[in-house]
């Protein structure tokens, strides 16, 4: 099923259930070799993963305190499925995978994906967003199943701000989490910071410091305005220049390193520093033109933009016989019909899912 751009989570809803049958990809897909390209040309590689949309904290930009929506437990993806989904998305040509969620840490097996992921013929990287709270406890298990990188979420550097920024999250357990993937060897260690006016802005600084004597880059990302946050990221967002000029107040000029192919941080280094700045300007600077990356919800639908709600459903075709080849050629269709970029600029805003749903 592919959502138009102009539907709603609403009308989804009182849209005919779904069979058991699903719509074959246009025998055209089945006809194409070599990597999947949508129809900018741009090769699409890059698959995140949500594994569940589960979450045990509720960060003020991404989830609701109360109320949040779960899919039911049968509409999930089986670990079969999604490795199904990881092999037919190897036929063609994604090599990259990133776990996300939710809490990935929270999916069952999660040592088992790994493992399984890593062992896919084509797949050269798995890393994983996290936001740390289990990782002293499972980061050696996650290396040694085949896990290469991790991005670990921290807001601030307060335990007391963190808690109430994560609506109860022990910054204690997360800094341990952030040491245990130190210990194991995940490198480079990125830091993800969202930068929210009036909660996080003044610690900018304090952030950017970890980098003087840890070779870690920090990630300021402004807030998108994802389903059930809109109105906070309107009212929120804290532009690029405006943290960058922040950061030079305190350390001098910041060093441009670099823009990287479609990583979308650019890159900076504080006067001294052994690390790195990234910066995410989703929504003052978009990066759609490099854009690379292709989502999977946890409930089986490829998500084909971030801040759209087109989707396309694989968990029909899973559970309605389809071959690895009718898989194959529907992860092209996908790629085919990833549009250009978001529509923030002309007032379309997404308001099918929520940023736990979609992993970032
Ligand atoms: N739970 C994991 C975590 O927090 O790292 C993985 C999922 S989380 C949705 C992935 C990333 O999205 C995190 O770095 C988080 O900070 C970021 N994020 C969540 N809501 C956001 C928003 N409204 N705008 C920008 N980034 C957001
Ligand atoms: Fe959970 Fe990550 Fe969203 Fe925070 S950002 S509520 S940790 S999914």
């Amino acid at each position: 099923m592919i959502i138009p751009l102009n539907q709603t989570r609403a009308d989804v809803a009182t849209a005919p259930a779904p069979t058991a049958t699903y719509i074959p990809a246009p025998a055209e897909f089945y006809r194409q070799r070599g990597p999947a390209r949508d129809s900018f040309q741009r090769h699409i590689n890059y698959l995140r993963i949500s594994l569940t949309d589960r979450c045990n904290f509720r960060c003020l930009y991404c989830m609701p305190e109360h109320g949040a929506h779960f899919a039911p437990r049968d509409e999930l993806l089986t670990d079969a499925e999604l490795l199904r989904v990881v092999q037919a998305a190897a036929a063609v040509g994604f090599e990259k995978i990133r776990l996300t969620g939710g809490e990935p840490t929270l999916r069952r097996n999660i040592i088992e994906i790994v493992r399984g992921i890593a062992a896919t013929p084509g797949i050269r990287e798995i890393s994983m967003t996290t936001n740390g709270l289990r990782l002293a406890d499972t980061a050696q298990q996650l290396k040694d199943a085949g896990l290469t990188r991790v991005n670990i979420s921290i807001d601030s550097l307060d335990p007391a701000k963190f808690r109430s920024m994560t609506r109860g999250g022990d910054f204690a357990r997360v800094w341990a989490g952030i040491e245990a993937a130190e210990r194991v060897g995940f490198r480079p260690m990125k830091l993800n910071a969202v930068v929210v006016r009036g909660l996080n802005d003044d610690e900018v600084a304090d952030l950017a410091r970890l980098t003087l004597d840890q070779p870690w880059q920090l990630r300021f990302i402004e807030m998108m305005p994802l389903a059930g946050v809109g109105e906070l990221a309107e009212q929120s967002v804290v532009p690029t220049t405006e943290i960058i000029a922040k950061l030079e107040q305190v350390y001098g000029p910041l060093e441009f390193v670099g823009w990287f192919g479609s990583d979308p941080a650019r890159t900076y280094r504080l006067p001294g520093g052994q690390g790195t700045l990234g910066f995410i300007s989703s929504i003052t600077e978009p990066f759609c033109s490099t854009c690379n990356r292709m989502r999977l919800t946890a409930d089986g639908k490829l998500h084909l933009c971030l801040l759209r709600d087109n989707e396309l459903d694989l968990r029909s075709a899973l559970r309605g016989g389809a071959s690895d080849d009718d898989l194959a050629a529907l992860m092209r269709q996908a790629v085919w019909l990833k549009p250009w970029g978001h529509g923030l600029p002309d007032g379309i805003k997404p308001t099918l899912r929520g940023m736990s749903e979609l992993g970032g």
